[in-house]
Parts: structure tokens; sequence; C-alpha cells
């Protein structure tokens, strides 16, 4: 892609209202565009970077048994006065038609996946059955705020388990959870799972995950020596008490909840009467888990763990491309251009996401400027003086040292470099 091209440049300035680097950066940096409070159109870049991000969430979701569909965000009340969320839910954007009808939009799925799940199992012989979702959700937020980290629209994956009874509940719980481990690793992300309170519908089991960062809202309780993890609200420990798991130290920590999963139990199922028929063919309520994670929001949660001074550094599983390449041309000829367009096509041909910042009227600071801010995880510069010496040069995004690659040997590096 030649940054030429490209819709949606980094700008020089900081939105004036930015209360967070995630909101500071995937602005400047080009990532988004903010239309209201809450409210983001995602660019060509930051696009990029949620769908990859969707994609490793929707690969492990797939490797779980989850099988992916699409739901409504229009929803209709009925349902939602069934389970006596119509009233109860504060964040509940509710709709009038000019009929006088009267929706929701949808800030989870229950309502609606519980019914659909009705309609097609009968049978203890249709059951197990995981089903997820990536799609936009809305909730009436009474501050959004820190970017992408609270948005009244913003993008979930939501996972529901129907099962036959707890213990193949309990069973499957479990997976999710690893699943989740996963994603984070797979995303570059430390984590910490603190168990948590069940909302005000299911006082069962929970588990949030938390990304560490002073941006998070959370505080958390954690252990410096093992995996032990509260949240403050809810902790058991005060930060003063040695470790309950290992005797450690604790320490108190701010983490975003990047993902919250849920033993619902038959909460859902009582309100749509959704049961089956077990194999001595009796009637029983299905038991369901749901497990949700904020797709933007990590993309936010990702800047928030990887940035510096001079703007984004993504982890390379999820940058918007692999390699900036920045050509510097000089006032004779069009060698270096040459060169690069040569080097792209050669990079591309091995699978290589390659951004090229082609514009000939710009200084290589302010190109290198723009690569920082950009935060792709490899910088190559071919200029008259590097093709001078028929090579590349070389920089990583995280260290500040650069250095020379022949040019006929860079692209195989790149992507040996990548891990492909
Ligand atoms: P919070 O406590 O942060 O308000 P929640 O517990 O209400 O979130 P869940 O219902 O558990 O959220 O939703 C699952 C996931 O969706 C959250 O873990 C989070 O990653 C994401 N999420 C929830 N609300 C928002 C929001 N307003 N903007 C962006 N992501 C959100
Ligand atoms: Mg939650």
């Amino acid at each position: 892609m030649r940054y030429s091209h490209l819709f949606g440049k980094t700008r020089k300035t900081a939105p004036h209202d930015a209360d967070s680097a995630n909101a500071r950066l995937l602005v400047q940096g080009g990532f988004v565009d903010q239309t209201m409070a809450g409210v983001y159109s995602w660019l060509p870049l930051g696009l990029r970077v949620l769908r990859k991000v969707e994609n490793i969430v929707r690969e492990e979701m797939n490797a779980i048994g989850g099988q992916e569909l699409l739901l409504p965000a229009l929803q209709p009340k009925e349902n939602w006065q069934k389970t006596g969320r119509w009233d109860k839910v504060d964040v509940l954007f509710k709709l009038k038609s000019q009929t006088g009808k009267e929706y929701a939009l949808g800030p989870t799925h229950e309502e609606i996946i519980t019914p659909l799940v009705g309609a097609f199992v009968q049978s203890y012989k249709d059951l197990p059955v995981a089903l997820f979702q990536i799609q936009t959700k809305f909730r009436d937020e009474l501050r959004a705020k820190s970017g992408v980290l609270r948005g009244r629209e913003f993008g979930m994956k939501d996972l529901y388990s129907f099962h036959r009874n707890v213990e193949e509940l309990n069973a499957y719980y479990p997976t999710v959870m690893r699943a989740y481990n996963e994603i984070f690793t797979r995303c570059g992300l430390d984590i910490r799972v603190t168990e948590a309170s069940g909302g005000t519908f299911t006082k069962k089991r929970s588990h949030e995950f938390h990304v560490l960062t002073e941006a998070g809202e959370d505080r958390l309780v954690l252990c410096s020596s093992c995996s032990f993890a509260e949240n403050e609200e809810i902790a058991k420990v005060a930060i003063k008490d040695p470790c309950p798991q290992c005797g450690g130290k604790l320490l108190g920590l701010k983490g975003i909840e990047a993902g919250n999963i849920f033993d619902l139990g038959t909460f859902f199922s009582d309100a749509f009467d959704l049961a089956f028929t077990d194999a001595e063919g009796a009637r029983r309520r299905v038991v369901m888990g749901c497990y949700g994670l904020g797709t933007t929001r990590l993309v936010g949660a990702l800047v928030e763990a990887n940035y510096d001074e001079r703007g984004i550094r993504w982890p390379k599983s999820v940058a918007p491309y692999d390699a900036h390449l920045v050509s510097l041309a000089g006032k004779k000829g069009t060698a270096v251009a040459d060169a690069a367009e040569q080097l792209t096509r050669e990079l591309e041909a091995r699978g290589v996401e390659v951004l090229w910042d082609d514009r000939p009227e710009v200084s290589a600071g302010e190109k290198f400027a723009d690569a920082d801010l950009i935060g792709i995880p490899l910088r190559l510069v071919i200029s008259e003086k590097t093709l001078a010496k028929e090579s590349v040069e070389w920089k990583q995004r995280t260290a500040d040292e650069t250095h020379l690659e022949p040019l006929t040997a860079v692209a195989e590096k790149t992507v040996s470099w990548l891990n492909r």
C-alpha cells in the first residue's frame, strides 16, 4: 500500500479532549476518527488492526467448537421484558418506531440467542452447542471515555454455550478460559484473571480478564510471585496481607477489563422456556454460559500497553502492516523509487504486508516521525546512500539502533523475523 494513496493520514495535533494514550494516538496515527463522544469511525489503517484482533479471536473460538453467526442489533422489546431487563439495564438504548412499537439496540444478545436456540434444539442429541458473534453492540454509557475503551457503540465477541447439565458446562468453562489465554498471548498482552461477582442476574461463577496498564479503570490486588489476582471492589484480601495462594507480596495495579465470562445457569432458559428432552424422555432446562470479549476495547488496550513518547508500538500479530518502507528519493533520477517499488513487490510476493511511504515531497524527519507514530514493528529505509551500498536500513520499532541489510536478502530476512 502506498502511503500517498492511503485514506486517513497522520495528524499533527492531538484531539483536544483526548484523555488517554489510545484516544490520542489512534486519532493522530489515522486509525480512527471520533464522530461524537463514544462513537468512532474506523479508518482503513485502524480497521486492519481490528480485523486482525477479530481473526485471532475467531480462530480461537472455532478451535473450541464455536460456530459463528450474526445476530440483529435491533431487538424486540418483548424479549427484554421476558427477562425483566427492559427496565433493569440502565445502559439499554431504547427506540420508538413511527408506528409506536418499541425496540432495544442490543447491548448483549442473550435475549435473542436463547429463543433462537430454542427453535432448533429439541433433544439431548442436539446439545451441547456453542455459538458466537463478533459485532457492534450499543450501550447508553453515562460517560463515554478513554478513547475506544468505553464507547456507546463498540465491537464485541460474545460466545454462548448451551449444555445438558451443570457438569457439562463446568467442563466447557475452563476450555474457554484457556482459549482466552491463547487470544491474549497471541496479541502479545500480559493479562491477569480475577474471579468476579456474576452481576445482577446471576450470582454464579464469573471471571474477568484484565490487561494490566495505568489506563485501566479497575483496581486490582495481585501477587508479585504467582497468578493470584482480585478486583479491589470485591477483594477479600488487603494489599498489606500476604498472598492467600503462595504467601508472596501483594501489589495494587490497574487493569482494563478486556473479557468477562459467566456461568448463567438457567436464568435465560427459564425466561424463554429453553428445554430439551433427555435420554429418559424427561423435559429439562438447558444450562448456559456466556463469554464476552471487547474487540474494539482490546485495540485500545493494545495501545495502552504498547506505546512510547513517539507513538504506538504494535505487536507483530496485530500491526496494520508488517513493514513500513520509507523511500527517500534524491533530486536526480528515480533509482530510489524504483528500488522501493521492486522491494515492495518482493516482500508482498512472500506474504509480507507493506506500507510504503512513497511521498516525494516529504522530509526524512517527517516520514520517520510518522513511522514511529503509526508504530509498524519494522521500518525499512531506502535512500541514495543505502542504494550506493546495495542495501536497506533496518530498524525495529522497539529498538533504537539501525543497521544495513543487503537489498537482495532483506525480503527473506523479513519473513524469518516475522516467524512466517
Ligand atoms: P464495564 O464493567 O467495563 O462497563 P461490563 O462488565 O459491563 O464492562 P460486559 O457486559 O462484561 O461488560 O461485556 C463484555 C466485554 O465487552 C467487556 O469485558 C469489555 O471488554 C467490552 N465492553 C463492555 N462495555 C464496553 C464499552 N462501553 N465500550 C467498549 N467495550 C466494552
Ligand atoms: Mg464485565
